[in-house]
């Protein structure tokens, strides 16, 4: 079914993002806003707005009662969650098509499934990808977990089952220690998600964050568009996110690309999605699978040509995928920034007025931000800003590009990490792509 409006129920950058494909692809866009963002780029670009709740995310955009209303009262036949919020909301994405409402993202099982990483695991096992050594399911007992942690070797790491965000996840380096900080994991696990089931996996010493971008037709078809990599992280957070990764070659991604895409389109997975891995020494080790558009989804889009935003949409309409994977060509190189409002030493939030800003234009950058002179950056949400893609045919040039782009981007009234990636981007050993999952905090720690 063609979908004629949407509602967008997000804010930022990323409701912004879903609001140009829908006018792209001729669709009429409904912003819901909370009271914090009345000013906000997406709402004032919007057909229509509905404010849906006061300040606080648990009143408004995590309100589904007051989205759902939005939707009836502005005729719309479709839902984008975009990111974060009630993007992984099983429940969400089922009341919506229980409304007779388009749901663009996964169908409501896929996102169950993948939602529980024990489960998760157990699935992405069964489908063929590769794991990190560990349980099989949960652990029930200190007697399985010390014969579990001595098959596969200290140091083991203790995972909760609704984990996120790193929480409820310990590392374990000798047997002594294990039946303290599996209780700690567990209690935790239950204070944060209540649920204190927790796992066991070994724990990878140096690995590097990669992760492959996967698309579904809902109905056995699907194609992959390569990987990121995203190792760049400062707790657990991606700071800066490239496309290829600089150390898959181009044979190791058709095989592992369509490891992965044959795992989609077995599940019948409909929609975007990323199944991340930790890489260590060449080997791919599945960590979990976000069923939803990521931020870091642009430097897929440089160096693919593909919109995912509009394949999302189309696919939700019942369409086909609109490229097939032999005619899917990677070239180039793309980098992201992100953006935030934040001091760049001590990573204090900063939220303030704009008072000057000029984005930084010219061949092959991007700018995706609803920032503009005069906008008041709320403070009850996450600090990031915007984010800035560029691309280049090789990675050298897109890295000379971005410093370039970085240099003209202003954004006063506030404190942002701009100056923290020119200074990551004049590293040398960044600039090898000589990177893990560890480098960033300890490139901090010196203070270089
Ligand atoms: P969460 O959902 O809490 O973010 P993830 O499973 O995605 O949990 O893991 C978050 C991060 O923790 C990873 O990006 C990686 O840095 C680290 N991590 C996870 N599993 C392992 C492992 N087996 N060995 C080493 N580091 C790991």
């Amino acid at each position: 079914m063609a979908i004629e409006k949407l509602l967008i129920a997000n804010r930022g950058e990323i409701a912004l993002r879903i609001h140009r494909a829908c006018h792209e692809m001729g669709i009429k866009t409904v912003a819901v806003h909370s009271t914090a963002d009345a000013d906000a780029m997406h709402v004032r670009l919007a057909d229509e707005a509905i404010c849906i709740g006061p300040p606080a995310a648990r009143d408004s955009y995590l309100n589904i009662a007051n989205i759902i209303s939005a939707a009836e009262i502005s005729g719309a036949d479709a839902i984008h969650p975009g990111y974060g919020f009630l993007s992984e909301n099983a429940q969400f994405a089922e009341i919506v098509e229980a409304h007779g409402l388009i749901f663009v993202g996964p169908k409501p099982e896929h996102i169950r499934t993948m939602g529980d990483k024990v489960e998760a695991k157990r699935t992405a096992g069964a489908l063929g990808l590769p794991l990190v050594p560990g349980s099989d399911g949960a652990i029930k007992d200190i007697v399985e977990a010390k014969k579990i942690a001595r098959e596969i070797g200290y140091p083991v790491l203790i995972k909760a089952a609704s984990g996120g965000g790193g929480r409820g996840m310990k590392v374990v380096t000798e047997e002594a220690e294990l039946e303290t900080l599996m209780q700690q994991a567990g209690s935790e696990a239950k204070a944060a998600f209540g649920d204190d089931t927790v796992y066991m996996e070994k724990y990878l010493g140096n690995p590097r964050h990669i992760e492959f971008q996967v698309f579904g037709d809902g109905n056995g078809n699907a194609i992959h568009l390569g990987e990121r990599d995203c190792s760049l992280q400062r707790r657990h957070q991606k700071v800066l996110e490239e496309a290829p990764s600089p150390v898959i070659s181009a044979a190791e991604r058709d095989r592992m690309g369509g490891i992965v895409a044959k795992a989609m389109a077995d599940m019948g997975y409909r929609g975007a999605g990323t199944i991340e891995f930790l890489w260590e020494e060449g080997e791919f080790y599945f960590i979990e699978m976000n069923t939803r558009l990521q931020v870091e989804h642009p430097v897929t889009e440089m160096i693919t040509g593909v919109d995912l935003v509009r394949e999302q949409i189309r696919v939700a309409e019942g369409r086909p995928l609109s490229v097939s994977q032999e005619d899917l060509r990677f070239s180039g190189h793309a980098i992201e920034c992100r953006i935030n409002a934040e001091d760049p030493q001590t990573f204090a939030p900063s939220p303030g007025t704009v008072t000057s800003y000029h984005v930084p234009g010219g061949m092959h950058v991007r700018v995706d931000s609803g920032l503009y002179q005069g906008y008041k950056v709320p403070p009850y949400y996450d600090s990031m800003i915007g984010k800035l893609i560029v691309y280049g045919r090789t990675r050298e040039g897109c890295i000379m590009r971005l410093k370039r782009a970085l240099e003209e981007y202003v954004i006063e009234g506030m404190k942002t990490t701009i100056p923290l990636h020119q200074k990551l981007l004049k590293d040398p050993e960044f600039q090898n792509g000589d990177y893990t999952i560890k480098w960033l905090e300890e490139w901090l720690a010196r203070g270089e």
